[in-house]
């Protein structure tokens, strides 16, 4: 059964990059949200008549963290109703209902094998939530990368968060992959997601492939893990933004 509609109240907006914002939102019905890392909320924003028509959906960014507070990270979408809601009306003490948390998209109960996450853009919310649980309740796991992709450095995500937390977080490795960065200065890999995790695997060794973002990089990574021999629903767990 689906958990109910609340309230939900901006209580903070950031900027992460151009064109992408961190929306902080808390929840006053409960006093802390209990959640598990990679699940999403379902907004009901004021964009249609329609109830089923208002609904967007939202990785939870943060990891649970005993508030009622939630962050997360959205891109705004040229022509979408619902970002461009949140981008230009939507502010500071902003209020609309929001159901969840929803998802499957979870660590496994024991993590048994390597994990490889693969995103771009947003899709690393779900990602930054699970690496920072582990991170925080020191959860033993056998490696994690950790493979983002973007345009440009600007819009790489939780850019110097992440790198700090390779530097203290034993057996954890963060990958950037930029595909139009023409700057000298971006010393680090130019191009796709796709040809780090291939290298990374190339002896094709046993792991998990949690994949998430807009469903034509889902279904390249998907295919091309596939050929790798890795199989789907044992190796390959995916979240699609649609
Ligand atoms: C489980 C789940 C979690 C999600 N988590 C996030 C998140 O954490 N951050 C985030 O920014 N978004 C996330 N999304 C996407 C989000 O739900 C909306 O689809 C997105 O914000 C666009 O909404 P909109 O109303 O502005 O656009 P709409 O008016 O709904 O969009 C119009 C069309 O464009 C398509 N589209 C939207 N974005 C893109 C894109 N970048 N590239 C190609 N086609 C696109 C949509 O599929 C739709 O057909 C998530 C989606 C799902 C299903």
């Amino acid at each position: 059964m689906l958990s109910p509609w609340n309230d939900g109240e901006i209580v903070d907006i950031q900027d992460e990059a151009p064109g992408t914002k961190r929306f902080y939102i808390k929840v006053p019905a409960f006093e802390k949200i209990d959640f598990k890392p990679g699940q999403f909320m379902t907004f009901d924003l004021p964009i249609h008549e329609k109830r089923n028509k208002r609904w967007r959906s939202y990785s939870i960014a943060s990891a649970p963290n005993d508030t009622n507070v939630l962050e997360f990270v959205i891109v705004l979408l040229e022509g979408g109703l619902g970002t461009n809601y949140l981008f230009n009306q939507a502010n500071i003490g902003t209020t609309f209902p929001m159901r969840g948390p929803q998802g499957h998209f979870t660590l496994p109960e024991i993590i048994d094998k390597e994990i490889c996450f693969i995103c771009t853009g947003t899709g690393i919310a779900p990602f930054r939530s699970m690496l920072l649980h582990i991170h925080r309740h020191q959860i033993p796991h056998k490696g994690l990368h950790l493979v983002f992709g973007s345009r440009l450095k600007e819009n790489a995500l939780y850019y110097r968060e992440m790198a700090e937390l390779a530097e203290k977080m034993p057996g954890f490795s963060y990958h950037v992959a930029l595909s139009r960065e023409k700057s000298p200065d971006w010393t680090g890999y130019k191009g796709y997601v796709h040809q780090i995790y291939e290298s990374i695997y190339a002896d094709h060794r046993d792991a998990y492939f949690y994949i998430c973002g807009w469903q034509n990089m889902l279904d390249e990574a998907s295919e091309r893990l596939q050929n790798m021999g890795y199989q789907r629903k044992v190796n390959i767990i995916c979240e699609s933004y649609g």
